[in-house]
């Protein structure tokens, strides 16, 4: 690997980068991650590891040659500025591709040479495929449309359109229609980006007058999967960009895959012509997971982690957690951790005192309890919440403690509205999207709810 900074010595290459190592660029990752923009950080040095250190001179490992020399031209300085803060001395920095680098990396790594940002291979979560989606009752079709999109981009479902609650597993979803379109077409521009990235990525062009690049980047695309737009709820300026750049995408063609909680037609305030853009190819909904699917999701995981569940214990825990996949996965793994900390076999018991903890927790913050909290804060009565009065104060307070209710114990809109004398689940959504825009453009606002919140979530409400 020839390229150095200047002052390059030769370096000891120990197999293993030792843990001071392994610490220092650690450190130095936290650094340069505020110090450089974001874009950056997350193409080039979010994928470097650290091979060998010693009193004079770091080795960094990167994916291959062409990322060496863009750090080198762009990021060294930075590189050493930051190395020198944490150790006080300079340090000789040189690069060395990783040996079994990933092939499918290295050549997109070359094909993208004029612009590498591009790329999609950074963004996408390798691990998120089809071979480990296990797939039910309600997530088949959007599977099978899943895959259709990955196999023809552009052609059939454009765009796709894929909803669900938390957790049910739409951004593995996105990051396997990813995988799988490289895997058959290398050469495709496929780019990953929750939605909330793509705001502050616009964000930052705007303030360094760089829209023109911002917008031709994802302009140039082959697949675009965006992620978690119920985002762009009450952000006009990021509706209207997320629009243009829909339309020139798909007018050339390009595929686009939106991810979201709701259906498009249920995000408020969404632009008329945007929503109807969002929901004119294929909408299809992820719901959450039977009993069987989720002991199949269970034994999978645990297969991936070379354990066998056995199908009692299994069935326990996909009997008690329920409606969230992510949810599924913690208890499993907390689950093992324990067995192999404690050495124990794995089996009902053990499941139970692992789930002990997580069930216990989730009936002690009632709904009535928010609202008791809420009206305190807000100085006025439970009681004037739950009725139909609408003072301006009162109505705020009563979305505060839907939207608190919501985040906290995380019941269907439809369920929410029943705690409110039987509000319909609009008003409810309304309502939490409405504090969840306070929340962001109002910081005295955020601060109390933060206040009301922490109360709610980690006082004595909760056990
Ligand atoms: P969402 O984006 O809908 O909130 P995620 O895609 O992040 O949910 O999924 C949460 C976790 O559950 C992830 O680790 C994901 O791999 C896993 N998961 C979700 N659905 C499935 C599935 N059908 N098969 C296997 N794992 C799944
Ligand atoms: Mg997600």
């Amino acid at each position: 690997m020839a390229v150095t900074d200047r002052n390059e010595r030769t370096v000891p290459r120990p197999v293993e980068p030792d843990l001071a190592a392994v610490r220092l660029w650690k450190d130095a990752l936290d650094h340069l991650r505020v110090r450089i923009n974001r874009e950056g950080f997350d193409t080039w040095l979010s994928v470097t590891g650290v091979r060998s250190l010693s009193a004079s001179a770091i080795e960094l490992e990167v994916p291959n040659s062409f990322f060496a020399d863009w750090i080198t031209q762009h990021y060294l300085g930075e590189i050493r500025a930051v190395l020198r803060d944490l150790i006080g001395r300079d340090l000789a920095v040189s690069f060395r591709a990783r040996d079994a680098a990933d092939a499918r990396a290295l050549r997109r790594g070359r094909a993208d040479i004029p612009n590498p940002p591009r790329s999609g291979v950074g963004r996408l979560r390798t691990r998120y495929t089809f071979d480990c989606f296990v797939v039910g009752e309600s997530n088949r079709f959007a599977c099978a449309a899943a895959r259709s999109v990955a196999e023809h981009p552009g052609a059939t479902y454009n765009p796709l359109f894929i909803y669900g609650g938390v957790g049910l597993g739409k951004t593995h979803l996105v990051h396997a229609i990813g995988n799988h379109a490289l895997e058959l077409r290398p050469e495709l521009r496929v780019h990953y980006v929750p939605a909330e990235t793509f705001f502050l990525e616009l964000i930052r062009a705007i303030e360094k007058n760089t829209r023109l690049d911002f917008k031709s980047r994802y302009r140039t695309l082959d697949l675009l999967l965006m992620d978690d737009v119920h985002y762009l709820v009450g952000k006009e300026r990021l509706q209207e960009e997320v629009f243009h750049i829909f339309n020139t995408l798909h007018d050339s063609g390009s595929q686009i895959v939106f991810t979201c909680d709701r259906p498009p037609r249920e995000i408020p305030t969404l632009e008329e012509r945007l929503a109807s853009r969002l929901g004119s190819g294929l909408v299809v909904d992820i719901g959450p997971p039977d009993l069987e699917m989720r002991i199949a999701i269970l034994k999978q995981k645990a297969a991936r982690e070379e354990q066998e569940l056995p199908h009692d214990v299994a069935l326990y825990i996909a009997s008690r957690v329920k409606s969230n996949i992510r949810e599924l996965e913690g208890s499993l793994v907390r689950l093992l951790a324990l067995s192999s900390l404690t050495d124990r076999p794995l089996s009902v018991e053990l499941a139970e005192e692992t789930l002990k903890d997580l069930l216990a927790r989730v009936p002690s913050v009632t709904p009535d309890m928010v609202i008791e909290a809420a009206a305190r804060a807000w100085g006025v009565t439970a009681a004037d919440i739950r009725s139909n009065r609408r003072t301006q104060q009162l109505a705020l307070a009563r979305q505060v403690a839907m939207y608190l209710i919501r985040k906290n114990l995380g019941l269907s809109l439809k369920e929410i509205g029943l705690c409110f004398g039987g509000k319909d689940h609009t008003t409810v959504m309304h309502a939490v999207d409405k504090v969840e825009r306070l929340r962001v453009e109002d910081e005295p606002f955020a601060a109390r709810l933060r206040k009301l919140d922490s109360g709610i979530s980690g006082g004595q409400a909760v056990s």
